[in-house]
This record gives C-alpha cells, sequence and structure tokens, in this order.
C-alpha cells in the first residue's frame, strides 16, 4: 500500500539522537510519523531539504517576555514571532511581568492568552516568593508550567527568595526541578555603596563580582543536596561555578547562557555600554573560555538567551541606572549555529543544548527528539548562508539588539511546528497557532 503523509521532508541531513543521518521524515497528524520513507510515498505537501540540516525543533528555555507588562517593548505575540523567525520552535517563558505569575489565577490567565497569542509552543514559568510557598506544589504540575521560578539575587518587586530558611521551605513544598537565578543578594547589596552613579558601563561586572554569584550557587547547592530537591542553575556565568557543579550532578543540572558565550569584557561594554548590561554579568575571557570548556565536556545542560528587552530609553540610562537585560530570542540560533561553523561545537551537541537538553532537564513530553511519535517540531538550516544580522529584522517592538551588524555563518530557514510551516525564508507564515508545551508531572 502507498504510504502517504501530511508533510514530507526529502533530502535532508537530519540530526538524530545517534548521529546524523539523510533521511526523508514523514509527518502526520502533527508527529513525526516515519524515519526513512519509500521514494513511491506521496505527501499533501513536501519541502526539499536539500543542502539543509533539519534538527529537532529548537527550545529557548529563558526567556522574558514582559507579557503583561510594557506592549511597547514586547508581547507574547511579538516575542514569539521573534522565535520563529529566528528558527526557535518553543520558548519556556518567566514570570517576573506586571503583574507576576505567582497564584492559581494569574496561571490561568496566562495559560489561555499564550495559546491564542503564541507563534511557537511555549512553556510557562511560575514564580516562587516567600509567601506563595504553599501553593508551590500544585501550581508546579499545572498546564504547560515548565517549573518553578526563584530569584534568589537580583530581581524586581515581590519576586524574590533571598535567605536560607525561605529557600529551604521552597524546596520542601514539591518536587520538580526548581530554576534559580542565583547571585547572593545580601553581597550585591553590600557592595552597592562602593560604586557611584556614572561610572562606566565596565563596573557592572565590578559590582555583581564572581563572588556574588559563586557565593550564591554554593548556597543554594548545600541546600539541594539536604532537601534533595533538584537544581537548575540558570546563566552560570563564572569559570569557579563551573568546575563547582561538576561535584554536583546528582542534584544540580546547568545553563549557559549565548551572551555568555559570545560576548566578553571589557570590549563589550566599551563598544556597546548600556546595550552590554545584564545579570549576571559579561565578564573577562578567562570566563568565556571556562563557558567554552564546559560545553565541550558536557557540564553544561542547555543554552538559552535570557531575552530579556527593554525600551532604548532605559538602556542608555547612566550606570547603575540603567536597565539590565537584553534582547536575544531571535538571534541566539544564527549566532549558535555561527559558533558551529566556527567549530567550537558541533551541530549533533547544539541540538543536545536546544533539544535533548532542555527536555531533559523540564521533563518536556513529546518535543525534543527526532523520533517516531515524538511533535514535528524542526528547524531547518542552511549552514552555508552568509548573513549579516541587521536591527531592520529585529520585530520585537523594542527595536534593537546587541548584535546589529555581526556577520554569521550559517542560518535557520525553516521553522515548523507540529506540522505547520510557521517560518520560511525569514517570512513569517499562517496565524499563532502555538500551543502550551506539555511536561511530565
Ligand atoms: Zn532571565
Amino acid at each position: 500500500m502507498q504510504e502517504h503523509y501530511d508533510l514530507l521532508i526529502r533530502r535532508g541531513t537530519a540530526v538524530l539522537p545517534w548521529g546524523m543521518e539523510a533521511t526523508d521524515i514523514g509527518v502526520r497528524d502533527g508527529r513525526i510519523a516515519a524515519l526513512g520513507v519509500p521514494a513511491a510515498a506521496t505527501a499533501d505537501a513536501t519541502i526539499d531539504a536539500a543542502g539543509l540540516h533539519v534538527l529537532p525543533g529548537l527550545i529557548d528555555p529563558h526567556v522574558h517576555l514582559r507579557d503583561p507588562g510594557d506592549p511597547a517593548v514586547e508581547t507574547i505575540a511579538t516575542g514569539t514571532k521573534a522565535a520563529v523567525l529566528g528558527g526557535l520552535a518553543a520558548v519556556f517563558d518567566m514570570p517576573n511581568t506586571a503583574p507576576s505569575i505567582t497564584d492559581a489565577d494569574r496561571l490561568a490567565w496566562k495559560q489561555d492568552y499564550a495559546e491564542r497569542h503564541s507563534w511557537c509552543d511555549i512553556g510557562l514559568y511560575v514564580g516562587g516568593t516567600k509567601t506563595n510557598i504553599p501553593a508551590l506544589a500544585a501550581l508546579e504540575t499545572g498546564r504547560g508550567v515548565c517549573g518553578i521560578k526563584i530569584f534568589a539575587g537580583s530581581s524586581t518587586g515581590d519576586l524574590m527568595v533571598e535567605d536560607d530558611e525561605h529557600l529551604e521551605q521552597v524546596m520542601r513544598a514539591g518536587r520538580r526541578r526548581i530554576a534559580y537565578h542565583s547571585e547572593d543578594e545580601y553581597r550585591l547589596q553590600a557592595r552597592k555603596p562602593l560604586f557611584h552613579r556614572g561610572e562606566p558601563y565596565v563596573r557592572h561586572m565590578d559590582w555583581r563580582d564572581e563572588e556574588c554569584a559563586f557565593l550564591g550557587t554554593r548556597r543554594l547547592m548545600a541546600l539541594a543536596r539536604t532537601t534533595g530537591r533538584p537544581a537548575h542553575i540558570l546563566h552560570v556565568s563564572t569559570a569557579e561555578e563551573l568546575a563547582y557543579l561538576k561535584d554536583f550532578r546528582d542534584v544540580a543540572t546547568c545553563e549557559v547562557l549565548l551572551n555568555h558565550l559570545t560576548q566578553i569584557a571589557p570590549e563589550a561594554y566599551e563598544t556597546l555600554g548600556g546595550f552590554a548590561v545584564m545579570n549576571p554579568p559579561i565578564r573577562g575571557r578567562r570566563h568565556y573560555e571556562a563557558a567554552w570548556a564546559a560545553i565541550a565536556d558536557g557540564t553544561v545542560d542547555t543554552v538559552g538567551s535570557d531575552h530579556a528587552p527593554h525600551a532604548r530609553t532605559k538602556k542608555t540610562l547612566p550606570w547603575p541606572d540603567c536597565a539590565a537585560g537584553l534582547t536575544g530570542v531571535q538571534t541566539i540560533v544564527p549566532l549558535m549555529l555561527n559558533h558551529v561553523s566556527a567549530g567550537r561545537l558541533s551541530l549533533p551537541r547544539l541540538v543536545d543544548l536546544m533539544c535533548a537538553g532542555p527536555a531533559r532537564v523540564y521533563g518536556v513530553v513529546g518535543k525534543g527528539r527526532l523520533a517516531a511519535g515524538y511533535d514535528a517540531d524542526f528547524t531547518l538550516v542552511d549552514m552555508q548562508r552568509r548573513q549579516r544580522i541587521e536591527e531592520s529584522w529585529i520585530v520585537s517592538p523594542c527595536g534593537w539588539t546587541p548584535f546589529a551588524g555581526t556577520a554569521v555563518t550559517g542560518w535557520p530557514v525553516a521553522t515548523i511546528v507540529r506540522g505547520c510551516t510557521v517560518m520560511r525564508e525569514d517570512e513569517v507564515l499562517g496565524t499563532p497557532e502555538g500551543r502550551l508545551v506539555r511536561f511530565a508531572a
């Protein structure tokens, strides 16, 4: 009997969990129906992927889409449009919005809202606070919830759990892996008077020094061991933490940001001023090299963009008033592909970091690998294509990227979500059909 599919991806090189293979992929009902398809098979639509690599749909597990918040900066609609233009099939969105996502009512609102406005599939973090600890065990198993996010330092408003007593209470409430912003709040506050308004932007990394991050991570690891609660340390930025975390693989996974793999101090601050200011800060070459060594030796589980847009007017304020956070959801894939082209990592390792890694760390159901029965999410990339990242390409309303003018080799040319092509050749297609990502409860 002749096989018929909704979609066939022909002649591409697929990055499978067991290696790269030239194989045709058949899609039916939004899922991968076959790897290896007879020449006679037919389909409603066929994509000729000759010369392209077919990756599982790439995932950015760390974005701040600011919705609800300030639509002049970003919304779920614009941020996920940026995501699919940049080759992402799913993003996980942080809870520090205005208001923040910290209770059942706000989560219910966001679950409904996200499914009506998102161009890609989306996971939702719930914020842990000192006052919602009794509710966390129920919240973390909500539909589309990728996990609890704790700001142990450096937060805005009520989203802060900085002391060991409350951190331990959080860890004892619920059981899924918790994602942490790890900078020691006490050290940050104690060091603030050492600096003055109007000092050069590079002082940002002196204020939030290595020990702020390392001390935060040591405290979290001690509590994670005591309670047995798994931890995911977001945006690890120091050589010290990366060395230390190797001894905590029983309780800890970790993320490194694209920025810390791409930008180096002091040059980044000299070139970009306030548009280099983020938390934890961009640091010196020693840490950049440690981050790449930790990609090479497997210490790092995921890479994220920490896309955190702000209005230009807030980024150009003098230090330390300038807002911390950089855009990145649209540029993470091109820049990571450029790192592949430069020989800093392999395409299979990229897929491990942006598909299998997020799936493993957060317990994603049905995504993160090319295998029969999994969601038909694909990112098609042209590793030969050379392109310059232009600010005119950025669709986030804030309108800027710290990577404007950067030339890359390797570009996402199609994004497919559950069998629907939502981006082809830098053009968004159709309407927002994103759904909540499923997680193992
Ligand atoms: Zn963040």
